[in-house]
C-alpha cells in the first residue's frame, strides 16, 4: 500500500504548525519525495524518514516555499552516506538543474566549502569512517534533470508523469505531477490556479493533494484569486477530474483558522462529492 507522508502543509507564511510544501510517497518500496520547502530535512526525520532513503526529487517550482531546504537536504544525504547508496535523481522545471550546480558544484557551488572540508580534514574523515564509509571519500553526486510535461520517470513499479500548471509565468515554470502505481494514484497539483491541464492529469485518481490558499469569497474580494486556488477552486478541480479523495495543502494562515477552516470546509462539500482531507503537517495518508 502506498503512504503519502505530508511533511510541509503551508505556504510562505511561517506560522507554528504549517510552512512550506513538501511531501514523501513511500511507493513499491522506494521513497520519492516531492518539494522541498522549509525545514522538509527536518520534519521528515520527524516522519519517521531517512534523507539516504530517499532516491528520487521532483520540484513543482522554484518559489523558496517549495525548495529553500534543498541545500540543506542535498548536504544532509550526503553527510549521512557511506558511499554506498544510490545517486539522487532531481527532476523539475527550468533552473532544476542550475540551481543544483550552483549548490554543490566544486568551484560554483555556495555550499562547496563544506563538503570540501569533510573531505579532507581528519576528524570529519573518521566521522565517515566510523559511520561505515571506506577512504577516500567521494564528492556528493547528483543527478539533476530540468523536465517538461508528459511522462517523466518510470521505474519497475511505479511511474511519473507532468502537466503545466498556472501560476507564476512567464517568471517560473510550473507542473503538476501524478504517481501511478499498481498500490494507487496520486496527484500533486503544487501551485496552480484552476485549470483544464491538471483536471486531465488528475483524472479519476484515488488522491489528489491540491493547494488551497483560502476561502474563495476572501480571495475574491481581496484581489488574491487569480493564480492559485482557494476552497472553491481546488473542489471544483477535484470535482471535474473524478478525484476520490482531496487532500488540502499549501493551507494559508487565515483558512488554518478554526472558523475559516469549517466554512471552508462548507464551501468544498458544495461543489466535490468526495472525501476531503485538510492536511496537517507530519500526517500520512494511505491510498
Ligand atoms: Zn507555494
Amino acid at each position: 500500500m502506498a503512504r503519502i507522508h505530508v511533511l510541509g502543509a503551508g505556504t510562505p507564511t511561517p506560522t507554528p504548525d504549517r510552512f512550506g510544501s513538501s511531501y514523501v510517497v513511500d511507493v513499491a518500496g522506494e521513497q520519492i519525495m516531492v518539494d522541498c520547502g522549509p525545514a522538509a530535512t527536518y520534519k521528515m526525520v520527524k516522519a519517521g524518514l531517512w534523507p539516504t532513503n530517499i532516491d528520487y526529487l521532483f520540484f513543482t517550482h522554484h518559489h523558496f516555499d517549495h525548495d529553500v531546504d534543498y541545500p540543506c537536504f542535498l548536504l544532509c544525504r550526503w553527510d549521512q552516506s557511506i558511499g554506498k547508496e544510490n545517486d539522487l535523481q532531481v527532476f523539475g522545471p527550468d533552473l532544476t538543474e542550475r540551481i543544483t550546480h550552483r549548490i554543490l558544484d566544486e568551484n560554483e557551488g555556495a555550499f562547496a566549502h563544506d563538503w570540501i572540508a569533510r573531505v579532507n580534514f581528519p576528524v570529519s574523515q573518521q566521522v565517515y569512517v566510523n559511520r561505515g564509509g571506506v577512504l577516500p571519500r567521494k564528492p556528493p553526486h547528483v543527478l539533476a534533470k530540468d523536465i517538461g510535461p508528459g511522462r517523466v520517470y518510470s521505474a519497475a513499479d511505479w511511474e511519473v508523469s507532468a502537466a503545466p500548471a498556472e501560476h507564476v509565468q512567464p517568471y517560473l515554470d510550473s507542473l503538476a505531477y501524478r504517481i501511478d502505481s499498481s498500490e494507487g494514484s496520486v496527484v500533486f497539483t503544487g501551485d496552480t490556479q484552476p485549470c483544464q491541464s491538471v483536471v486531465n492529469l488528475a483524472r479519476d485518481a484515488d488522491l489528489m493533494l491540491c493547494m488551497c490558499w483560502d476561502n474563495q469569497e476572501e480571495m475574491e474580494s481581496n484581489g488574491e484569486s487569480p493564480f492559485q486556488c482557494g476552497t472553491a477552486g481546488a473542489a471544483q478541480m477535484a470535482q471535474d477530474a473524478g478525484v476520490k479523495r482531496l487532500a488540502l495543502v499549501h493551507i494559508g494562515p487565515h483558512l488554518a483558522g478554526q472558523g475559516p477552516m469549517e466554512k471552508g470546509i462548507g464551501e468544498i462539500k458544495k461543489i466535490y462529492d468526495g472525501d476531503v482531507i485538510f492536511s496537517d503537517e507530519l500526517m500520512h495518508l494511505d491510498l
